[in-house]
């Protein structure tokens, strides 16, 4: 005999609803939310707590490139801007990379030069970063390309001054300044895949699939807000999250 409720995904006597946002819609019937419960103290809910974002979150961060040698803290500062509005909080984790670099943290965004990354935030230079999921969970590790980060705002500065991008260099005034605020926008948008548990892009906001003009990163805020669909998505995440261990 099949009951109401949520499957979570699991196949078995339980009805499934699954809500646009892809998460298990719920009735307010008592018994349902009783079925709920136990489901939610299952294995299986207890699987996703790694990949579940919480109010306070531990990132390590690491820039490995002395291109950009004053980039982190401006990372720091932007995905800090983004996400801390929508509740959660970082704590940046750093120091020497050890073998047991991944104990005790929530994710690793590295900055790393020379990267090519064939898919996620589109330009003629190549992504700039990515976070990869593994049966439809978000791995751990966010990648950005520091290359990358720099070509696309050469063409920026180039398309907006009417030159070519061989005569800009990184020491040129706001295309020094933007190189940083790239990576940081990249990472707070990868992050955003992480924390929402999607590799879907919205029509406006940080988690919007392309970007283009690159100087608007120092005028305005409206590129790094948070569409009001994946609001929605990370708060309830978040309650999810807060039945984690
Ligand atoms: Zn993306």
């Amino acid at each position: 005999m099949s009951r109401p409720g949520c499957s979570f995904g699991a196949a078995g006597a339980l009805t499934s609803m699954q809500a646009p946002s892809g998460r298990c819609a719920m009735s307010h019937n008592p018994i349902v939310l009783l079925v709920v419960a136990v489901l939610f103290a299952s294995p299986a809910h207890a699987d996703d707590c790694p990949t579940l974002p919480r109010p306070l979150m531990r990132i390590r961060l690491t820039v490995t490139s002395s291109a950009v040698r004053d980039a982190a803290p401006v990372i720091k500062q932007v995905v800090e801007h983004v996400w801390q509005p929508e509740g959660i909080r970082v704590q940046w984790v750093e120091g020497a990379v050890t073998p047991d670099a991944w104990s005790g943290i929530d994710a690793w965004i590295a900055a790393i030069p020379g990267l090519r990354i064939a898919s996620d935030i589109a330009s003629d230079s190549g992504a700039m970063g990515e976070v990869l999921f593994a049966d439809g969970m978000p791995r751990r590790m966010i990648r950005l390309s520091i290359d990358a980060a720099i070509d696309w705002v050469r063409r920026d500065q180039a398309a907006r001054f009417g030159t070519s991008t061989r005569v800009l260099n990184l020491t040129l005034g706001d295309t020094a300044r933007l190189v940083p605020y790239a990576l940081g926008y990249a990472a707070a948008h990868e992050l955003g895949h992480f924390v929402l548990g999607s590799a879907a892009h919205a029509k406006s906001g940080v988690m919007e699939a392309t970007f283009e003009g690159a100087h608007r990163l120092l005028r305005t805020s409206a590129p790094l807000q948070l569409d009001r669909l994946n609001e929605a998505r990370l708060r309830e995440r978040l309650d999810e999250g807060a039945s984690c261990p």
